[in-house]
Order: structure tokens, then C-alpha cells, then sequence
């Protein structure tokens, strides 16, 4: 059997539950396909090492340009490309679908679930790129009418919900109805992620869609961008915050700051300001892009560690990015809290590669590097086509140049040389032209997130268990072949027998 093959547990028995069985070589486990997974995995492909990826999704994404693929600028396949296709090359890399549910530290094994499997996969390394998720700060039921930006998933839902809310108002208004709450989108949290996306509706409103519809005009669509912070982009600083607020302004967005949202339903949200008064917003669609939460595996390996865990569940790691008493196990990217890094690729990508080098290092016998080491190369925020913010050091950039600087860095972090063609292609189509090469939404894709969670087993509700299909049908499929044949057999097709 060769190292990574898959194997039922003799142990245990039961017919879901596998083992991955381990080669020789020293067993690498990656937990995540995100930016800390997929360069982790990639930066040990000299290793003599057998890497094994555990992800919950078969996809690398690339977070920063969820927004484009929400308002119809770029397909969900440019930005996911397959991890099995990125890695298909790297011999001693194989990837494994299916979500992490256990660690256990002591046994060293990870324990991971898809529609009702269980595998088992053990190391000798561990590095744990698990992300984060949304935080709705403790209103987790705001998420049924305000999702967030954190999956393809989401991103989909939310193109259906923007389009879909254009479509329903030239309904209602072809009948004479008020559809203003249809024509009002809220996105809540002016980071980068809420700001990129409120200039992208606006445009989408006032550029895109402006001859498309014939009982309404969709410049008089309001789009509102709040948030409980006194300015827009805090970590840029006040003067890049004002910068992008007027720009935001002119494109024909409302910023509400010092404005925390209290309630969300389906129908709008409320939202209190500083003085204490408060306000209804009617708006059927929401976006949600205020909070992180780190991955709750985090919260496991604190109870396994004793190390602390900050407000938004990330773990405290050692500066070599290990947890304390396992020098085996690294943690990257967005679930560790270590001096105040912030929670952007490049923390992720740099931390894999620091584990990546580590482990190789100490398999050679080479010392420790010391501390992880963070370099800083800047952020940015694109708020309109050829308006953009950047920081690089001490230098502040606005405008068009800091927009070029945006393209060219999204160009080339986007995995994949197919990808980065098609995404020139169809930004020249939304940024030099007026089109959206992405406009198409179903039903399924708004209603099937909240659909699938009424669903008392999730997904596993959806499929049979392992061996119940073969069992249930090979008797139901035997005796149809055989009264078919009998039929064939004894000539009694197309004779009447009632
Ligand atoms: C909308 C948006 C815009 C952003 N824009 C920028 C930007 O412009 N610039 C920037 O630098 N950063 C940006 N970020 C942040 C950046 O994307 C993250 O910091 C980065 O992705 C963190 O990398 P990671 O590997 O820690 O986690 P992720 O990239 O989130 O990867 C986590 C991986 O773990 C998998 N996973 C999660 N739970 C489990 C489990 N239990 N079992 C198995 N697999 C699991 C996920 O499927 C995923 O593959 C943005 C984030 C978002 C959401």
C-alpha cells in the first residue's frame, strides 16, 4: 500500500470510518487550502517529506476578490482554482476532502468528516491553516439576512441577492409598488472588504445596469455603507479614511459611520448611533462584512495547550509559531494572535513558509531559524475602477496609481496562468467598458444556505449512509432487470393484460 492510501479502520470496524496509512517518510499534515495551506504545502515540495492536505472545500480561494465575483465581475472558477490541479504536480503532496473536527495532540492524528465519513490521518508534523470565519459579534441569527464574505458560497448567494433584489423591484414597480426597500443595499463594515464592495454595487447601479430595466432606474438605487468605527478603513489611518470617504461619496454611496448595527431581518436593518438615537433601513439586501472569527479548531488546540485564546478566538503561538509543548505543531495565518499580526495573506503565506522551511530544517539537522518574522509589504483597497488606496512603508497612495498597483499585485497572486487571463479579460470588461461578464444567479444559489441549514442533519440528510445505498437498491435493481428480462423472454411486451 503506498504512504497516503486509504485504508477501512481494522480497529474500529465500522464501514465509515478510514485511516490514512502513513509511508516511512515523515508525514507532513496541512490543515487548509487557504493562503497558509496551499503555500505550505507548495514550500515542501523538496522536502523528504509526505504531505497530506486536509481541507474542507476541493478549492484554493482567493478571498480578496470574493467581492468581484458577488457583483458579476470575475467566475468563481477564476478565483477557487482546484487544489488537486495547483498540486498535481508536486509528487509528495496529496489532498484529501473533508473538515477537520479533531486534533488530537497526544495520538497525533486529525480526525476529519465529509457526508458522513470519518478519516483518520496521522502525523509527525502538523501545520494548521484553518482561517476564519464571520463573526456577527454573538447575533449569529443576522447571518439569515445579512451573509457574509467569507465563500464562494457566500459570494454566489450574494450575486443572487444583489441582481436578485434589481429584478424583484422591476417587478413590483411594473405593478405600481414602492420598491425602494429593493433598491436600498446596506453593506455593514467599511474595511476594505465593505468598502470594495459598496463601490462595486454603486457602480453596478449607476453604470452597469442603468439600461437594463425599463419600469425602474437603477440610479436611484441608494447603497449605504455603515459601520460602528468613527471613520471608513481604520487600519489605513484618518487621512486615507477621509480620502476614500469622499470618493465613496462622489460614486454615490452613503457612509453612516459611529453607526452600530442593533437588529437585521428580512425586510432592513436598524442601526444606533453615538448620540443614542437610532434608525430603520429598509433593505432587502444586506452584506455582512464587520467581523472575523478564527476557526474554532483554535479553541481546541487551546484546550489541549493551555495557551490562551484573544477575543476573536485566535490562539497564542510561540514566536516560532508552534504551540506550546508541541514543537511539532505549527499554527498560521489568521487563527494565531502573535504581536498584533494582522489578519491579511501575506501573514499567512510567510508563516507557512517559516513552518515549511522548519521542518525540512530540522529533518536535516540544520538549527532553528528563530523567530517568525514578519515583512510587511503594504495594503491596499480598490474602491471604484482606477480608485484605489495604498500603503507600502511610509508611503500614502490614492487614485489611479495605487489602482495600477492593486491590478498588478491581484494579478500576480491569483493562482494559475489560465486564471489571470480570463481575469484581464473581463476586468477590461468592467473597468474600460460598462459589462459584467458574471450576471448569472438562480433561486438555488440565494435560498440554498439557509435551506440546507433547516435541514435537521445538514447535508448528511441528503445522501445515504455508507452502504445503505448498495443494500437498499442492489435488491430493488435485481428484481427490476429480471422482470424486464422475463417480460423480453416470454414475449409480453405490447400485449394488453388488464
Ligand atoms: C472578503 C475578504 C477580502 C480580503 N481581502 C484581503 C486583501 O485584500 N489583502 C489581504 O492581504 N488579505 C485579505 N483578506 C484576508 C486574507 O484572505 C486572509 O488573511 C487569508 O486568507 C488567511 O489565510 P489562512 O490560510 O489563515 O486562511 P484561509 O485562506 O481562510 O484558509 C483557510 C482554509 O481552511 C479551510 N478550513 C477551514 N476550516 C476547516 C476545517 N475544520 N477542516 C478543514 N479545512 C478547513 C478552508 O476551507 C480554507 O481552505 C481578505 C479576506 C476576505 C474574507
Amino acid at each position: 500500500m503506498a504512504a497516503g492510501d486509504i485504508a477501512p479502520d481494522s480497529a474500529d470496524n465500522s464501514a465509515d470510518r478510514t485511516v490514512v496509512q502513513r509511508s516511512d517518510r515523515h508525514q507532513v499534515v496541512v490543515i487548509g487550502s487557504g493562503f497558509g495551506g496551499l503555500f505550505g504545502t507548495k514550500a515542501l515540495r523538496k522536502a523528504d517529506v509526505d504531505v497530506t492536505m486536509v481541507a474542507k472545500t476541493s478549492h484554493h480561494l482567493f478571498q480578496p476578490l470574493l467581492y468581484q465575483v458577488a457583483t458579476g465581475i470575475l467566475s468563481e472558477g477564476e478565483i477557487a482554482p482546484p487544489t488537486r490541479e495547483i498540486l498535481a504536480t508536486q509528487k509528495n503532496a496529496q489532498v484529501l476532502l473533508g473538515e477537520v473536527t479533531d486534533v488530537d495532540l497526544e495520538q497525533r492524528t486529525v480526525t476529519s468528516h465529509v457526508l458522513g465519513r470519518e478519516l483518520v490521518t496521522p502525523y509527525d508534523s502538523l501545520i494548521v491553516a484553518a482561517g476564519a470565519g464571520q463573526s456577527y459579534f454573538g447575533n449569529d441569527h443576522f447571518a439569515e439576512f445579512a451573509p457574509g464574505m467569507k465563500s464562494i458560497d457566500d459570494a454566489l448567494e450574494l450575486r443572487g441577492r444583489i441582481f436578485g433584489a434589481f429584478e424583484m423591484a422591476e417587478l413590483g414597480a411594473s405593478r405600481g409598488e414602492n420598491v425602494d426597500h429593493l433598491l436600498t443595499f446596506v453593506v455593514v463594515g467599511a474595511g476594505p472588504t465593505g468598502v470594495e464592495m459598496a463601490g462595486q454595487i454603486a457602480e453596478l447601479a449607476h453604470r452597469t445596469l442603468t439600461r437594463d430595466f425599463r419600469a425602474i432606474s437603477t440610479r436611484q438605487a441608494r447603497v449605504i455603507l455603515v459601520d460602528a468605527a468613527p471613520q471608513v478603513l481604520p487600519p489605513f489611518g484618518a487621512k486615507l479614511g477621509r480620502w476614500t470617504e469622499e470618493k465613496l461619496e462622489k460614486l454615490g454611496v452613503e457612509v453612516k459611520t459611529g453607526a452600530l448595527v442593533s437588529d437585521v431581518d428580512e425586510r432592513g436593518l436598524v442601526v444606533k448611533y453615538k448620540d443614542g438615537s437610532s434608525e430603520r433601513i429598509e433593505a432587502v439586501a444586506k452584506v455582512w462584512a464587520a467581523g472575523v472569527q478564527a476557526n474554532p479548531l483554535g479553541k481546541q488546540l487551546a484546550e489541549q495547550t493551555g495557551a490562551p485564546l484573544d477575543r476573536a478566538g485566535r490562539i497564542a503561538v510561540n514566536p516560532d509559531l508552534t504551540l506550546p509543548g508541541y514543537p511539532e505543531v505549527f499554527v498560521v495565518g489568521d487563527m494565531i494572535s502573535l504581536d498584533n499580526l494582522p489578519g491579511v495573506a501575506q501573514v499567512a503565506i510567510q508563516g507557512a513558509k517559516y513552518a515549511a522551511k522548519e521542518i525540512d530544517g530540522r529533518l536535516k539537522g540544520k538549527p532553528a531559524q528563530g523567530p517568525f518574522k514578519y515583512f510587511d509589504k503594504g495594503s491596499m483597497a480598490i474602491i471604484s475602477r482606477f480608485r484605489a488606496v495604498a500603503m507600502v512603508g511610509k508611503l500614502r497612495i490614492t487614485g489611479v496609481l495605487a489602482w495600477l498597483m492593486w491590478l498588478v499585485v491581484h494579478l500576480f497572486y491569483l493562482t494559475g496562468f489560465k486564471n489571470r487571463v480570463t481575469a484581464v479579460l473581463r476586468w477590461a470588461v468592467s473597468f474600460i467598458g460598462t459589462g459584467r461578464s458574471e450576471r448569472t444567479s438562480t433561486e438555488q444559489q440565494i435560498f440554498a444556505r439557509v435551506a440546507l441549514q433547516r435541514l435537521a442533519r445538514g447535508t448528511k440528510e441528503l445522501v445515504s449512509e455508507p452502504g445503505e445505498f448498495e443494500e437498499r437498491r442492489r435488491a430493488e435493481l435485481e428484481a427490476r432487470a429480471a422482470e424486464e428480462a422475463r417480460l423480453s423472454d416470454e414475449n409480453k411486451r405490447g400485449v394488453k393484460t388488464g
